[in-house]
């Protein structure tokens, strides 16, 4: 089975902290959704297994694209690819484009689900992120989703700011939990070069936070959310009982994906990954080019050891030794002995997984697994 992801890297703002790849030149958003469904056309053999099981549109911003255009573009893959069984359908939106009109023409579509960019509750933090919407906006657009039947609903969250820890940071969360989402997104603030916030710290004006309340900020999210009954599933990710994230879930069980869009990945699969490397702009007038790279077994050993200890479920030693071999397997052991004494990785069932408490101090346990 694949994924389908969409992309759209269009924003009306451009927030502080962000290093993505994206435009806020919004002339070429209707050129792009029609080159889009061309290059959907012209790589759709790019996908062997042609089973389409989750459509995700990422950005960007893409609730800045009409609803009945979203479906025109899951439309145009159902003609290319097998959509009939579609697992879940996501959304991408920023809170104040989630209007009564909004959401109504959604429930038209075929999206299922909406992942809200919230970042935090706090008007202050919304302040500093130079996001459009406030706190107030952001739990009415839950509301208004929520009503009109999108239970199935994810958010983001920010911690890690300087000055917004502690009671701040529990009352985003708590107002989170309050409002029933099914799952929420808890990202570390990373203050990345060429972004607004690093000429802030550059200039004294903003610090970053130290590690130690990195790991305190950490272990609060995650003893706050998995105490109101969320499964702390992946080192970012926390769900209701059966509400994970089932797009996500798939690229970290390592399932083909093809993505559309400037910008976008894809992967086959096995060992072919690609990004379209255009700008949007030159996306916009045709002008397509694509960067990929073949990775050798020993890269796609560490990339499995590096997402499956992301992940609550962590290693299945049995696959590692059928995929890549009884050495592989054997040398990995050795190295997570020393950090089993630790009590940073836990073997049982066949599988070695790091405590979620323990993910967010894991590089070091996870490159010393590598090959
Ligand atoms: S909305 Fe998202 S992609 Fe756009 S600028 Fe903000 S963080 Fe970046």
């Amino acid at each position: 089975m694949s994924l389908l992801y969409l992309h759209i890297p269009y924003c009306k703002r451009i927030c502080s902290y962000c290093d993505f790849y994206r435009t806020a030149a919004l002339q070429s958003l209707p050129a792009t959704l029609v080159r889009m469904r061309e290059e959907m056309l012209r790589r759709r053999d790019f996908l062997v297994d042609r089973h389409i099981r989750t459509v995700y549109f990422g950005g960007g911003t893409p609730s800045l694209v009409a609803p009945e255009e979203l479906q025109r573009l899951v439309d145009m893959a159902d003609t290319l690819w097998d959509c009939g069984r579609l697992e879940e359908v996501t959304v991408e939106a920023n809170p104040d484009d989630v209007t009564r009109d909004y959401v109504a023409a959604l429930r038209r579509t075929a999206v299922d689900r909406v992942s809200l960019g919230i970042q935090s509750f706090d008007d202050g933090v919304l302040r500093l992120m130079n996001r459009r919407h406030s706190a107030a906006e952001a739990a009415d657009a839950v509301k208004r989703l929520q009503d009109a039947g999108y239970e199935n609903m994810s958010i983001d969250l920010i911690f890690g700011i300087d000055g917004f820890g502690g009671r701040v940071l529990d009352d985003s969360l708590q107002r989170a939990i309050e409002l029933g989402v099914t799952h929420i997104s808890a990202y570390h603030l990373t203050i990345e070069p060429r972004t607004l916030f690093a000429r802030r710290v550059a200039e004294g004006k903003m610090r970053e936070v130290d590690e130690q309340t990195s790991e305190r900020e950490f272990r609060r999210v995650h003893e706050v959310l998995t105490g109101a009954g969320y499964e702390h599933y992946e080192v970012s990710n926390y769900a209701l009982p059966g509400c994970r994230a089932r797009h996500n879930s798939a690229y970290w069980t390592g399932e083909a994906y093809i993505g559309i869009g400037p910008g976008a990945h894809s992967f086959d699969g096995d060992r072919l990954r690609c990004r379209c490397s255009s700008t949007a702009e030159e996306y916009s007038q045709g002008r397509t080019e694509y960067q990929s790279e073949t990775l050798s077994t020993g890269e796609q050993f560490d990339e499995y050891v590096m997402v499956s200890l992301r992940r609550a479920e962590g290693i299945d030693i049995d696959y590692v030794e059928r995929r890549f071999g009884g050495g592989h397997a054997e040398k990995m052991l050795a190295a997570a002995r020393r950090w089993q004494q630790s009590g940073d990785l836990v073997a049982e069932d066949g599988r070695l997984r790091i405590p979620p408490e323990r993910f967010l101090i894991s590089d070091a346990v996870i490159e010393s697994l590598f090959e």
